[in-house]
């Protein structure tokens, strides 16, 4: 074909008008999505190595769409990011989970942690502290059951800010995981200054185990750092009996990962519990 720049400009600039009315789409599904609900959590168990019991659960977003069925939250969450829907859709998570956290309780499995993820606009939020708290006072929940994980970029963005809310958190219960770790630039000595209970090594390294070696170093000294600090340590995307044994012998503390279990609808997770506490 010739090559004519005019041409080529055009079919760009079309492709960003698509784009743009996708994102403008997206968005006003996704208003609708939350006053409709069609917004509905899955949970991944996380297993203590230890014990090999379901310490807890990480609760992860899914949209029922109803033209495009289940959509993942890759897809969307960026976009929830830049309306700012995240925000309310973030709090609604929360509240959601608190909900099952209670209905865990009742079903016989009382000390179920409940691990939420808080996106860096909705960390930022100015009302965020206090709407947590009224969230958790009016589900009248055990907070220590609560966790929220962060990423190292929310968190290190303006320490003294991540210092404090965290600080106000942590003093009603709530514990907090730095989630992704490794893949941004904190360095280990930030951690020391925050309250935070938990890091989870970020699945690119996990999955390169057996691939290339510096992934078994870059686990082992994040492991021996964090055990130094009093900070246990989840390695997430575990998906082989390989990766499991090396993690074990580092003294990993927990894992999550599809080796033990994916995400799931709450009536699976119920039934995968009973089996566990039956096993
Ligand atoms: P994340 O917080 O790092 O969550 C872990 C992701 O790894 C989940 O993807 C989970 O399904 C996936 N995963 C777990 N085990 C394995 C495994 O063994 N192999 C592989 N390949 N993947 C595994 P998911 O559910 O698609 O969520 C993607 C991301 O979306 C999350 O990454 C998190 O950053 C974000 N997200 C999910 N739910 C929420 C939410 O309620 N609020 C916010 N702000 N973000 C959320
Ligand atoms: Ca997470
Ligand atoms: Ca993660
Ligand atoms: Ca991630």
């Amino acid at each position: 074909a010739k090559r004519d720049p005019g041409t080529s400009y055009r079919f760009y600039d079309q492709q960003l008008h698509i784009s743009a009315g996708y994102q403008l789409r997206l968005e006003a599904d996704l208003r609708n999505a939350l006053r409709g609900q069609e917004l509905e959590l899955y949970y991944q168990p996380r297993i203590d190595l230890a014990t090999e019991e379901v310490r807890g659960v990480e609760c992860l977003i899914r949209w029922n769409h109803p033209e495009r069925g289940l959509v993942r939250p890759d897809e969307f969450i960026p976009a929830a990011e830049r309306s700012g829907l995240i925000v309310p859709i973030g709090y609604w998570v929360i509240e959601q989970a608190c909900e099952r956290l209670k209905q865990a309780a009742d079903l016989g499995h009382p000390g179920l942690v409940f691990a939420v993820n808080l996106s860096f606009r909705q960390f930022h939020d100015r009302k965020m502290t206090e709407t947590i708290f009224r969230i958790i006072y009016n589900a009248n929940v055990d907070t220590s059951l609560l966790e929220l994980e962060l990423t190292e970029s929310a968190m290190m963005h303006d320490l003294d800010y991540a210092r404090r809310c965290l600080r106000e958190l942590n003093q009603l219960g709530v514990s907090f995981a730095l989630d992704d770790f490794g893949t941004g630039f904190s360095s280990l000595s930030n951690l020391q200054h925050l309250p935070i209970s938990l890091l989870k090594i970020d699945k690119s390294f996990v999955q390169d185990l057996g691939h290339t070696a510096d992934a078994e170093h870059i686990i082992r000294a994040i492991i021996s750092l964090a055990h130094s600090l009093q900070i246990s340590v989840v390695a997430e995307g575990v998906e082989t009996e390989g990766q499991l044994e090396f993690l074990r012998q580092q003294h990993c503390d927990e894992i999550q990962g599809y080796y033990f279990a994916r995400p799931m609808p709450w009536d699976d997770l119920v039934k995968f519990l009973q089996n566990q506490s039956q096993a």
